[in-house]
């Protein structure tokens, strides 16, 4: 890392650099021992240089800065794969903490905090999808069978794929990948019980259905767990777990999950704290990390300055905790906790009326005023 930490900002589409702004505002007013580099949201990339050397500056960026502080994309900012795959962060790890004054839809949200691990590498979104009929020519759809029954309409069965017209999508885990993701989730959840918490790691999948895939998933996750005897395991199925997230969320602790039950979910965990708008994530590596939200860039509301900006500052406290900050991180925090504890000055998706401008200003005031 050098110092001072290099930071790229990449505010990204449609509303998201609304939100970016907003955070950079009441970052720059902290007076960080941070290089910023502040690059070009996703119409002025489009606007001022091509493709590829949109996508060229963007993974310079990632390359010769410490981290990024990302919006998110609709796919006019070019090039943030690489924040992922080419800079293998494998495990997204998204905090779903309900703090008072966060309008979430249940009786009794206090308490709510755990936090997601999910696996950001493999499973389905490898992208690689075809004809049924490359499966049915590759001879593997003549396998799989349940008490004797074909596990498909097709009439005739599996051996009848060339014939169907349809697609199929590939779901894929490796050992070793795993096995880092689930350490990275164990040392999480051991850090966390140092600070008070309860030491669990749960684990999810659709293991009775695809043993072979995501029942491996959970069973790699229960050996690596082993490893860490202060550290209790446990599982649910994935359909099982859905409803637990909803009905006993204060139960978790540190959850671990395949990259698309993890999407899924924490969107899921975001809406029983109170929504999109306030939940943070960062993607980490062994070398390397990189801080987004885990909303998209909402484009229903792009150009409005009413989206809340909560999340992408709380990514900037897991930012500034990750360089070594942890001290402004937890002022940071502090600080929107005390703005969502007076209420006057809360985004519309919280119930207020304020843009997202003016929530951050407030988030400024509780900044300068602590
Ligand atoms: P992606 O697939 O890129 O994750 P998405 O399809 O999940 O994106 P989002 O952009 O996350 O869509 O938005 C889903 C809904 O939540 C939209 O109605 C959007 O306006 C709302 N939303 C998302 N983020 C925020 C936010 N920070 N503040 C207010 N509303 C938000």
């Amino acid at each position: 890392m050098t110092t001072p930490p290099t930071v790229a900002v990449l505010p990204g589409d449609d509303a998201a650099p609304e939100a970016v702004h907003a955070a950079m505002t009441v970052l720059h007013a902290m007076e960080l021992p941070i290089q910023w580099r502040i690059l070009p949201d996703g119409h002025e990339l489009a606007q001022t240089m091509s493709r590829e050397e949109g996508e060229a500056l963007v993974r310079q960026a990632a390359d010769e800065c410490d981290t990024v502080l990302f919006g998110s994309t609709n796919g006019q900012t070019p090039g943030v794969g690489y924040f992922r795959w080419g800079r293998q962060t494998f495990a997204n790890v998204r905090p779903i903490k309900w703090r008072p004054g966060f309008r979430s839809p249940l009786a009794e949200p206090e308490g709510i905090d755990y936090v997601i691990v999910r696996e950001n590498l493999e499973d389905l979104y490898a992208g690689i999808e075809g004809d049924l009929a490359d499966v049915a020519a590759s001879g593997l759809a003549d396998g799989p069978r349940v008490g004797g029954v074909s596990r498909t309409p097709i009439a005739g069965g599996f051996s009848h794929f060339a014939e169907a017209e349809g697609r199929y999508a590939i779901k894929y885990f490796t050992r070793a990948n795993v096995e880092r993701v689930a350490h990275f989730a164990c040392r999480l959840a051991q850090r966390r019980r140092e600070q008070g918490h309860p030491g669990k790691l749960t684990c999810s999948a659709k293991t009775n259905v695809l043993s072979r895939s995501d029942g491996w998933f959970v069973d790699i996750a229960g050996e690596v767990a082993a490893g860490y005897p202060d550290i209790e395991f446990e599982t649910f199925i994935a359909d099982d777990f859905a409803r637990r997230l909803v009905a006993s969320p204060h139960d978790l602790d540190v959850v671990l999950l395949p990259n698309l039950y993890g999407d899924i979910f924490s969107d899921e965990g975001a809406g029983t704290i109170g929504g999109l708008g306030l939940a943070p994530s960062g993607c980490f590596g062994d070398d390397w990390a990189y801080f987004e939200s885990v909303h998209g860039t909402a484009p229903d509301i792009a150009g409005r300055h009413r989206i809340n900006p909560t999340a992408t500052i709380l990514s900037a406290a897991l930012m500034l905790d990750h360089l070594g900050l942890a001290n402004q991180a937890a002022q940071l925090e502090r600080a929107v906790e005390t703005t969502y504890a007076a209420g006057k000055h809360l985004t519309p998706d919280q119930g207020g009326n304020a843009s997202t401008e003016q929530f951050a200003e407030a988030v400024l005031n509780a900044l300068t005023s602590a």
